[in-house]
């Protein structure tokens, strides 16, 4: 079976061919809007709409090609149905019914979320319950992977989105964007503990992130400086930075861990910010404390890309089935799962 995957709900217009025999991905085509957004410090919906209308059709050609497959032999075509930008996700859903209403195929809509908390399996097939922090430039959460297609949120940020964190806090030290690779490289010459900025909310066993606080405090920092100090420090900045909203990471999905007592057979990590190496230390010593595996997201996995969408679809077995329908309008708000209720934590499971 093959499957034509298409990613546009944020700045990364992707198409990718998927087959359901290994090696799934047969192409993974990212073509990434950074140079048009840069200008703004941040990604501008209109700006990532229209660029995801002029880039699409070239890509998809150049999945298939690189595939060497053509629209006949395709199985089905999925699409990101949301969460994300409502121009950007309208863009690749009308273009993905277009292609399957075209050629008499399935049309299938993917929960952009559940193609991150899937993707650590294009790796291995990772044993389920597991724990999976997903975190990225729009999202930070910790969930539940219990099988797929079955998800339960334990925890989201209340505010910034711990890639969000990286990319303000470098806007404010004058870094440009993305800010994660470029706070990642400095902080390799500073020392973590040169600054002292908060590590988020709440007591240890709250599995809710903020982010808000530790970029505030940066700001604070930055302003007590001269320009001069800022240079000179960046390094120390950086890492100083780096490790508080890595802390705040570690510290919840320890918590998590602890709270579930064993539950879990895996502990897996995806999104764009699973590409930073400090972090993957970290929490593969958080999986080795618990006797678990870890699995990251390979890094062209980790940022947005249509592989993982086509892989969630006929991993999914509700997935190739059509039930999606063209009837399916655009989710941009979409949730992959309710917050798990109390007597439904993971001691439970
Ligand atoms: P989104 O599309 O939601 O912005 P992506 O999955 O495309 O998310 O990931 C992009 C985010 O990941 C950006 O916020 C970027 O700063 C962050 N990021 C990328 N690489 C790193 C890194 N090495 N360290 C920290 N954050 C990173
Ligand atoms: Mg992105």
């Amino acid at each position: 079976m093959l499957v034509l995957g298409i990613e546009t709900s944020c700045d990364e217009t992707a198409a990718a061919v998927v087959s359901d025999q290994a090696p799934h991905i047969r192409s993974n085509v990212v073509f990434s809007q950074l140079a048009e957004h840069r200008p703004y410090g941040g990604i501008v919906p209109e700006v990532a709409a229209r660029a995801h209308l002029t880039h699409l059709d070239p890509v998809i050609e150049r999945a298939l090609e690189e595939a060497g497959v053509g629209f006949d032999d395709l199985d089905a075509v999925a699409a990101t149905g949301g969460p994300g930008l409502i121009g950007g996700v309208i863009v690749g859903v009308t273009e993905a019914k277009a292609i399957a209403l075209a050629r008499g195929l399935p049309f299938v809509a993917i929960n952009h979320l559940e193609g991150h908390a899937l993707s650590a399996r294009l790796v291995a097939p990772v044993e389920f319950p597991f724990l999976l922090l997903l975190v990225s430039g729009g999202h930070c959460q910790l969930q539940i992977v219990e099988g797929i297609g079955h998800y339960r949120r334990l925890g989201t940020t209340i505010d910034d989105a711990a890639g969000e964190a990286f990319d303000k806090g470098a806007k404010l030290l004058g870094l440009g964007y993305p800010g994660g690779p470029l706070i990642e490289k400095l902080a390799q010459s500073g020392r973590p503990d040169a600054f002292n900025f908060p590590r988020g909310i709440g007591r240890r066993d709250e599995l809710d992130f903020s982010f808000s606080g530790v970029k505030t405090s940066l700001r604070y920092q930055i302003e007590k400086m001269t320009a001069a100090q800022v240079q000179e420090r960046l390094p120390d900045l950086c890492a100083s930075y780096q490790q508080a909203v890595l802390d705040a990471l570690v510290r919840k999905t320890r918590a998590a861990l602890r709270q579930a007592g064993g539950v879990y057979r895996s502990l897996g990590l995806s999104g764009g910010v699973a590409n930073n190496r400090t972090l993957r230390v970290l929490l593969e010593r958080e999986a080795q404390g618990e006797r678990i595996p870890f699995f990251a997201a390979q890094p062209k996995h980790t940022g947005d890309n249509a592989g993982m969408i086509a892989f969630a679809a006929w991993i999914d077995p509700k997935g190739c089935d059509g039930s999606a329908g063209f009837g399916l309008l655009v989710e941009p708000s979409a949730t992959l799962a309710p917050l798990a209720p109390d007597d439904l934590a993971p001691a439970h499971l």
